[in-house]
């Protein structure tokens, strides 16, 4: 892994919605946006306000109307999160984002060209906030940045991409536009800038941000942008983010998903947690995927755990469910609480220890309880996450091995797993 690549550092909220710092040696924050209207104030807060319940460490807000500007002021001071207000075509709604209180705004290079109009917008945030300011983040997409006004330049722009290297075309103009955007915040002395340059390509993505992080100084806002449903989104983002983030490239993220935004935090977490770029809050959950040897329900018990420890853990422990006790005990070392599966029961150790043997409809409340007991312990200072006290001998295996084509072929089987979400303490 390399080391991240050194960057200014903006801050993004205030003292009542916390302080978000973005590059330099802040943590890499996760974001994402709600998908209902802002106008409709007491559902968008009330959206914000799960998001943030969930992990986000700043929201991002659409404001295509003037009564979305106007639904900030009475936002705003009812979430406890940092709010963007995320600005396309209309200049103005920036500007009165700025006098409602947003603590950050987004420009779009590719629909807000006009030089006066975003000099008038960096003035205003020069000035926000008390006279300290508030960032811009400059987003480059792939998908608007092609040309629309000057037919010329537009013919020009599609030419080149349409004929040889598209990928190094669009990689080229979105490159041209950012320099060409960014002088404008220069001349202006405003250095108070994220930015980002999404494509829908995970490939594109990765070229563009090496690209930029090696001409600019400026913390990045990683994405892939229309990722597509969350089956594929998924891939996309970690493909993309996660090549990045490993080459220190990256301060901010967000997945996109046409889902509900609950999943964008949930998976932007979960990558910062996996490549250690975070410190985990809540379960580290670890299970087997299941072969010929399965001995319950494994797919349903996974969720049931799942569902049930991230609404009540909040230490980064780490459980393990297995589903036979073949290979279990050797692939859950090191887990802080583990399950082992055998003939319709559950076995369950708390680290190393044994500590119960119950019927299969019971292991998920004994489950609970044992990691609630440990979380309990850990608290009062009598046990330490990660120490395990005493070996796991795998058991003799208890009756006959193998359970789950039944409830596969049966169709019992719950399709996409949901990843672990965690809440903040
Ligand atoms: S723990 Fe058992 S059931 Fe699960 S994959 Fe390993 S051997 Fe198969």
């Amino acid at each position: 892994m390399q080391l991240r690549r050194p960057t200014r550092q903006v801050t993004v909220g205030d003292a009542r919605t916390g302080v978000i710092k973005i590059g330099g040696d802040a943590p890499i924050s996760v974001q994402t946006m709600t998908a209902g209207y802002t106008h409709d104030v007491d559902k968008c807060v009330a959206e914000i306000n799960r998001l943030a319940a969930a992990g986000a460490d700043i929201v991002r807000v659409a404001v295509p109307e003037k009564k979305d500007t106007e639904a900030l002021r009475h936002i705003i001071p009812q979430v406890q999160v940092p709010i963007v207000a995320d600005v396309h075509f209309h200049f103005q709604r920036a500007l009165e984002a700025v006098e409602a209180g947003v603590h950050k705004i987004r420009l779009n290079p590719g629909n807000i060209q006009d030089r006066e109009q975003v000099i008038e917008v960096i003035k205003a945030c020069k000035a926000a906030n008390g006279g300290g300011g508030i960032p811009i983040r400059i987003g480059v997409n792939e998908g608007s940045i092609i040309e629309r006004k000057d037919k010329q330049k537009r013919m020009k722009e599609l030419g080149a991409v349409f004929s040889g290297s598209k990928h190094g075309h669009l990689l080229a103009i979105m490159i041209a536009k950012l320099e060409e955007y960014l002088d404008i915040f220069y001349a202006q002395d405003f250095r108070d800038i994220v930015i980002s340059a999404k494509s829908m390509d995970a490939a594109l993505t990765i070229d563009a941000y090496t690209e930029i992080s090696k001409r600019f100084d400026h913390p990045l806002h990683l994405g892939v942008t229309h990722a597509g449903p969350k089956e594929t989104g998924t891939i996309r983002s970690v493909a993309a983010l996660g090549g990045l983030l490993i080459n220190g490239i990256g301060d901010t993220i967000r997945f996109s998903y046409a889902n509900d935004p609950i999943y964008e935090v949930e998976d932007g977490l979960e990558l910062l947690y996996s490549l250690g770029k975070r410190e985990r809050i809540g379960v580290d959950l670890i299970a087997c995927p299941t072969c010929g040897r399965i001995q319950v329900d494994l797919f349903t018990l996974i969720q049931d755990v799942r569902k049930a420890l991230a609404a009540k853990v909040t230490i980064p422990m780490k459980v393990a469910v297995m589903g036979c006790i073949v290979n279990g005990p050797g692939e859950a070392e090191g887990a802080d609480v583990a399950v082992f599966a055998g003939d319709r029961r559950g076995i369950i150790y708390v680290q190393g220890e044994k500590v119960a043997n119950v019927p299969e409809p019971e292991i998920l409340a004994r489950l609970l309880k044992e990691c609630l007991d440990f979380q309990d312990k850990v608290r009062r200072g009598e046990a330490k996450l990660g120490e395990k006290k005493v070996e796991i001998i795998p058991p003799d295996p208890m009756g006959e091995l193998g359970s789950g084509f039944a409830k596969i072929a049966g169709g019992g089987v719950e399709k996409r797993a949901i990843p672990l979400t965690v809440g903040k303490s």
